[in-house]
């Protein structure tokens, strides 16, 4: 069986583990201080504060650039459900905006207009790892004096051509980045996130509300010589990340620039084969990207039916998932308060949007193939070997 998507994770990490295990200094601590710090440098960002996940991340990126109760933010639906959901743990709306069917990121074009009085930021998503158009979103958003989040959660080791030169994901670009650890990221934690800014008050704002808003943090009455009592100074939250996934962070994140690279090459020989088959259609790239390759998404041809296609794989020894979700399509959804740039004044059915029609279309047609650091040659030529063979029987 080649699975879609495995950790790549080593003695190195097993052997760090100890570090915090034999301490004693288990919850966040040292580990967690020097994985931010060596983060923060890899990215290239003034600041990276640690969470839990990057549900979390999100939640308090989008507190501190001020999003609360009836704020609207400009959003994609094709995302994992997590990217809207965090919009709501505020109060406000998400304003759902369609992608590029290239990248199957948000159209620029398609911002202003959905832009009204109630809206305070834009969230974008590098989807799957592909980078964003942030040239264009972050300056429709200073035009307009909104706030740009990033939800970079697959986009660590991606990289961005910025004023002539290649930069990581997460300097940030826009106000605030956050990166998830999740297994099917590139680096994990088993869970795990990353919030990274330049901004030093909203740094500050992330250390406290994810200590519950404590005013002075256990590490730092561990070592006082005198007694302290701390106060808890607004509502906080408890989105701690341990010192036991830091030290695990620490070693994946010396593997990134080795990860990212081997994708790179893997998803090379990917293109190469799949060119040969008519009608399935390979993610493009822009010049001023570089994609970690999170996943490798492709679309099958219109005629194709993706579940017998994934079904045919499976039955095979190949595993595939269907291409990203769209929130708007989800039960969760159909209740609750989303708006798309007709504000509402549409007659869609419940779970379709006219307005979204690329995001459903790629939902509808495309899959993720295989892909992770131990795949073989051959085992991306079985796969596409597969892939044909399930076209060819059901088209
Ligand atoms: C994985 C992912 C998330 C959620 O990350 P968690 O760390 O699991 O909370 C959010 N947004 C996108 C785009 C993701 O891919």
């Amino acid at each position: 069986m080649i699975p879609v998507a495995k950790p790549w994770l080593g003695q190195e990490e097993i052997e760090a583990v100890k570090r915090p295990l034999s301490s004693g200094w288990v919850t966040q601590g040292p580990e967690v201080a020097a994985f931010e710090q060596e983060f923060a440098e890899f990215v290239g960002a003034e600041h990276a504060c640690a969470v839990s996940n990057c549900t979390v991340a999100l939640h308090l990126a989008l507190r501190a650039v001020g999003v609360g109760p009836g704020d609207e933010v400009i959003t994609v639906s094709h995302s994992f459900i997590a990217t809207a959901n965090a919009v709501r743990y505020c109060g406000a709306t998400p304003v759902f905006v369609d992608i590029e069917p290239g990248t199957f990121n948000m159209n620029p074009a398609l911002i202003e207009p959905a832009i009204s009085e109630r809206t305070k930021a834009i969230l974008c998503v590098h989807q799957v790892g592909m980078p964003c158009n942030l040239a264009e979103i972050v300056a429709i958003a200073r035009e307009h004096g909104l706030a740009v989040v990033e939800d970079a959660a697959p986009a660590i080791g991606s990289e961005i051509l910025w004023q002539g030169e290649w930069q990581r994901i997460g300097r940030p670009h826009g106000d605030i980045a956050c990166f998830s650890f999740h297994p099917r990221k590139l680096l994990t934690t088993g869970d795990g996130g990353m919030i990274t800014t330049n901004n030093p008050e909203w740094d500050k704002k992330f250390r406290l509300w994810r200590q519950h808003s404590m005013s002075v943090p256990d590490t730092v009455r561990h070592g006082a010589r005198q007694v302290i009592f701390e106060s808890y100074v607004e509502l906080g939250f408890n989105y701690r990340m341990t010192d036991i996934q830091a030290a695990v962070g620490r070693e994946q994140l010396k593997r990134v620039p080795e990860m990212v690279a081997r994708r790179r090459y893997l998803v090379e020989r990917y293109r190469q084969k799949l060119s040969e088959i008519p009608g399935v259609g390979l993610p493009e790239e822009p010049a001023w990207a570089r994609s970690n390759w999170q996943s490798f998404v492709v679309r099958l041809p219109e005629a194709a039916n993706q579940r017998d296609v994934m079904q045919f794989m499976l039955d095979r020894g190949v595993s595939t998932r269907r291409a990203v979700m769209n929130s708007h399509r989800e039960p969760a959804y159909a209740q609750e308060p989303w708006l798309c740039a007709r504000r509402g004044q549409c007659d869609c059915a419940p779970g379709s949007c006219e307005m979204l029609i690329e995001s459903e279309r790629a939902q509808d047609h495309a899959i993720i193939l295989p892909l992770f650091q131990l795949m073989t040659e051959e085992q991306v030529d079985e796969v596409v070997e597969t892939l044909s063979a399930a076209l060819t029987a059901k088209t």
